[in-house]
């Protein structure tokens, strides 16, 4: 029996270089840092919030292999900047065990729109695809827990 093909596929996070903006697949579930480009070999850096655009939506954070937290959020909002040490926390806690993204409501008001973003900041949770839960404004506990780390 040949069996040189039985290792599996590995899942990996679809992401956007931020160097040279190649699309790379970065393989989740994988704690050390960093996985270089394969397009440019400058690090992609998973402990910590990945800015998405409308564009990578579908194959970053719909297709995921891993849960994302998404921050939908505005440059204007001063509230959205009160979660930036959270979303910073929980980027660097649980990289390789989930993803959290960045969403310019204003660069993508599409999202938005199918999300129903009334407010910003907001933050959902997306596991396979889907919706599993949002926090509304500033809730820096809420999204520890949506993140699965122990509250304070
Ligand atoms: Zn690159």
């Amino acid at each position: 029996m040949n069996e040189t093909q039985s290792a599996p596929a590995p899942a990996n996070f679809q992401l956007r270089c931020e160097f040279c903006l190649e699309r790379v697949a970065v393989p989740a579930g994988v704690r050390e840092l960093p996985h270089p480009c394969a397009g440019c070999g400058r690090p992609i850096r998973i402990d910590r919030p990945r800015k998405v655009a409308a564009e990578d939506f579908e194959a970053s954070v719909i297709g995921s292999p891993l849960p994302v937290i998404v921050d939908f959020f505005a440059d204007w909002c001063g509230p959205c900047k009160w979660l930036t040490p959270t979303l910073d926390e929980v980027a660097g806690a649980a990289a390789g065990r989930l993803l959290v993204a960045k969403v310019d409501v204003d660069q993508a008001p599409e999202l938005a729109e199918r999300y129903r973003i009334g407010s910003v900041p907001t933050v959902l949770l997306i596991r396979g695809g889907e919706e599993i839960e949002r926090s509304i404004g500033v809730e820096p506990e809420r999204v520890r827990a949506m993140a699965g780390l122990p509250s304070d």
